[in-house]
């Protein structure tokens, strides 16, 4: 028996792992790992949800007339041009399918979002990574990483899993600086926690050049990770490609109507951000009282960097897969000494810190 053979490159992609909610052993298990809401999703959206099981046998609007209006009133956009996906990964992997092809670049930061490099490698593309600095996004870098065959640079702001950001004025900087023909990807998926007032999700950007889209999701601040659903606002043109791209109906009827009600419960989205403006800096400061670094972050999560050896970070993921915490460990990135901790519930943070303390105070 012989497999069929996979294209080029395909053999190659580390698989991306994401949403394990299980350790062996242990009952109740602390998911700190997928940059996921600890506060759940809006009631109004469970209840939205709920409404839509009685209609399961209709096929959804394979358009997401309802929720792209809702998108377009909410932020004051035209609502053709914005595009629902199954999740924001999709909107990833459809972007590479309509421009990248064989031999052609993407170009990302060194420590940029997983996807990219996978959804690009699926079509043939080839990934050209620039240094960073102090592990953010290097406009200079970027734009000399740029050649004659580069179709897409994608930037992540702020970034997974770094945490951090490039302020408006260095987006608009990389926008002026790349040639009109290749297109700007903003991946603002974590643009509801920013509480910088220089940052900018990219909208007003987006607006004034058809190079650039900016992509969104209903997986972290609006605690909907588990429905998939993601969109994108770019030029007509753009979004026109990507509708020709995606399957006939890539979002889910129950995924529409939970993010119409999730979007309007402005109060939910307040309190998500509220609890990680408390949390983040909380888990920030305990870490570094426990003598580990940590790259400063405008995200809901953190990248805390290890010491090596028995203090390492797959030492401690170990130790606390153990006790039942989940944190991801960031080899696939790169970082062998790291690890990503999502903000948590308050008794959640506190059993992590107080883990942390026991691993590290531990002898070895
Ligand atoms: N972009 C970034 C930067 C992310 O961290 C994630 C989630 N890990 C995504 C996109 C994809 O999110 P989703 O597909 O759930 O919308």
């Amino acid at each position: 028996m012989s497999l069929p053979e996979p294209q080029p490159g395909i053999m190659a992609i580390k698989p991306y792992r994401g949403g394990a909610h299980s350790a062996e052993g242990v009952e109740r298990v602390i998911t700190l790992s997928a940059n996921e809401s600890p506060l759940g999703p809006s009631p109004k959206a469970v209840a939205a949800v709920r409404a839509m099981a009685d209609h399961a046998h209709r096929y959804p609007d394979g358009g997401a007339t309802a929720l792209r209006e809702a998108l377009a009133a909410h932020y004051g956009l035209e609502a053709d041009r914005i595009i629902c996906s199954n999740g924001s990964d999709e909107l990833i992997s459809l972007l590479c399918a309509a421009y990248v092809g064989p031999g052609d670049e993407i170009v990302m930061s060194r420590h940029g979002f997983l996807m990219y490099p996978i959804a690009a490698t699926v079509c043939g593309g080839k990934v050209v990574m620039a240094p960073e600095n102090e592990l953010t996004a290097n406009v200079d870098a970027l734009i000399a990483a740029v050649s004659d065959r580069t179709r897409i640079c994608f930037l992540a702001n702020p970034n997974n899993p770094t945490g951090t950001m490039l302020p408006s004025d260095e987006v608009a900087r990389l926008r002026d600086g790349l040639p009109e023909r290749v297109l700007l990807v903003i991946d603002a998926a974590y643009a509801e926690y920013v509480t910088r007032n220089d940052y900018s999700a990219g909208m007003d950007l987006v607006a004034r050049h058809d190079n650039v889209i900016m992509t969104r999701t209903f997986s972290k601040i609006y605690g909907l990770a588990g429905l998939r659903i993601g969109w994108a606002y770019g030029a007509p043109g753009v979004i026109e490609v990507l509708h020709r791209v995606r399957g006939p109906f890539n979002t889910n009827a129950v995924a529409q109507a939970a993010a119409i009600a999730a979007l309007a419960d402005v109060a939910h989205v307040d309190a998500a951000r509220s609890h990680n403006d408390i949390w983040r800096p909380w888990l920030e400061r305990e870490f570094r009282a426990l003598g580990l670094e940590v790259t400063p972050s405008v995200g809901n999560f953190l990248l805390v960097h290890f010491p090596g050896g028995d203090k390492g970070a797959q030492a401690a993921d170990a130790f606390l897969v153990k006790r039942g915490i989940l944190l991801r460990d960031m080899q696939a990135y790169g970082f062998d000494h790291a690890l990503r901790v999502t903000v948590g519930l308050e008794e959640e943070n506190r059993a992590l810190v107080a883990a942390l303390a026991d691993f590290l105070g531990a002898k070895g």
